[in-house]
């Protein structure tokens, strides 16, 4: 085999698994990367618990990626959620499968995990330039990189892949700069959009200044003919956390297509609503309506002021209409908070644009890998996994694409 030189930009989990596939294969790889160090979003990640994948059967974990399950699927089955596992365990990060079904390493953080990862790119000679802004291609080809001296440092690889991330929380270095690089060269792409995010709501100045930061618990959300159970984050400007993630691609189409979406909450999904108003039968005299919900239905005061800011006018007092609206409150959203503050990202290259391989059919020789395509999923292990498959699967592209051009 001849030796040939890869470039890769951004050192996220998509370019560094594809920098190990293709160094173990005795390639002389460079990882170039615009921050001072790699992988700060994966770092992040790991601060709530690296969900590093999920363990449920691989049908129902495909169809986490929607219309997108088609174009992942044989790079997921290629570098499968025991794959991911296999080779953290291989690090020393060995993996668990949480209640929920979620894979976490041992450590939960993934602060261990890249420090051994380093240590074996490390040994297979995979040279990390940090420092190097990838601003796109010189007029004879050469990918250009801005140096913080502002110096610019040309390189000419055999082959290149590009793993540059989405555009949330740019902060951390991906902030979806390479969009107008790849427009210019004919690249078509999804607009970059907030997903895993909150969604903006017209709060009562009550809500805003009283319950902002404060958790609505155990609730089921439904939006259109999707439910999502867990865990929703009152923010003073709208509504976040768990629950409203697992349903952010439905709520954001029907914002683009209907200017706005409702979405029903149901704040005490352990009861019927039978039990519900069979409980509120049974009010004291004199008993104020908050007091009354907070004993009878169990209500926290926040999920009490969510129920009246959704209802607009004042609660039913009838026991059985009062249930309805506790098991269905109706809260309006009205459009996707920032992307700087989603978890991650949707839309970018599509699939038209790529081959088998990941290579970019109209910039032969450029891979492409991660966050940076146009695929989405919810938060559980899903981002992480696609992002490492499509690292794989693009190593896999290069490749073969070398062999070919020899
Ligand atoms: C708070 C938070 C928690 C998360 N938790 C989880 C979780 O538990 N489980 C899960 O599955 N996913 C989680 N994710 C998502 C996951 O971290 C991402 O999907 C994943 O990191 C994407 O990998 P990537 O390699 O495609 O891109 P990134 O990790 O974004 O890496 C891209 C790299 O490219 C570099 N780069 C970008 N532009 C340039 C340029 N022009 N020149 C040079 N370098 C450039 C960036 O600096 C970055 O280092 C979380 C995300 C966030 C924000």
């Amino acid at each position: 085999m001849s030796v040939k030189n890869i470039a890769i930009i951004g050192a996220g989990p998509a370019g560094l698994i594809a920098a190990e596939r293709l160094a173990a294969a005795g390639h002389r790889v460079a990882i170039y990367e615009r921050m001072a160090s790699p992988a700060r979003k994966f770092l992040l990640a790991g601060r709530g618990g690296l969900n590093l994948t999920h363990s449920e059967g691989f049908d129902v974990f495909l169809r986490r990626y929607r219309e997108a399950g088609d174009w992942l699927e044989s790079a997921l089955r290629a570098f499968p959620p025991q794959a991911l596992r296999d080779w953290a365990d291989g690090l020393g990060a060995e993996t668990f499968i949480g209640s929920s079904g979620r894979v976490f390493p041992r450590a939960m953080k993934a602060s261990p995990l890249l420090r051994a990862w380093l240590a074996r790119l490390d040994g297979l000679a995979v040279r990390l330039a940090s420092g190097r802004l990838w601003t796109g291609w010189s007029a004879d080809g050469a990918l250009t990189f801005r140096l913080a001296s502002g110096e610019i440092e040309t390189v000419r690889p055999d082959t290149t892949l590009l793993a540059l991330g989405g555009a949330s929380w740019p902060r951390l270095g991906s902030d979806g700069g390479w969009v107008p690089l790849l427009t210019a060269r004919g690249v078509a792409m999804s607009p970059l959009r907030p997903a895993n995010g909150g969604f903006t709501v017209a709060w009562s100045p009550q809500m805003k200044e009283r319950f902002a930061g404060q958790p609505l618990k155990r609730i089921v959300i439904r939006s259109g003919g999707a439910t999502a159970a867990g865990e929703a984050m009152i923010d003073a400007g709208g509504i976040e956390g768990g629950a409203i993630y697992a349903l952010s691609a439905p709520i954001r189409k029907a914002i683009e297509q209907e200017g706005g979406a409702t979405i029903q909450i149901d704040l005490r999904p352990d009861l019927t609503e039978e039990e519900l108003a069979a409980r509120l039968a049974k009010r004291r005299k004199g008993e104020t309506l908050s007091n009354h919900l907070r004993k009878a239905a169990g209500l926290a005061p926040v999920a009490i002021a969510l129920l009246r800011d959704a209802a607009g006018t004042a609660l039913p007092d009838e026991p059985v209409a009062l249930a309805a609206s506790i098991k269905a409150a109706k809260l309006r959203l009205e459009a996707p908070m920032p992307i700087a503050r989603a978890i991650s990202t949707a839309g970018g290259i599509v699939r038209d644009e790529c081959d088998a391989g990941f290579m970019l059919k109209r910039l032969p020789g450029v891979f492409v890998a991660g966050e940076m395509l146009d695929w989405e999923a919810p938060t559980g292990g899903y981002l992480l996994q696609a992002s490492f498959a499509t690292g794989v699967a693009a190593a896999a592209g290069m490749e073969t694409w070398l062999a070919g051009q020899r």
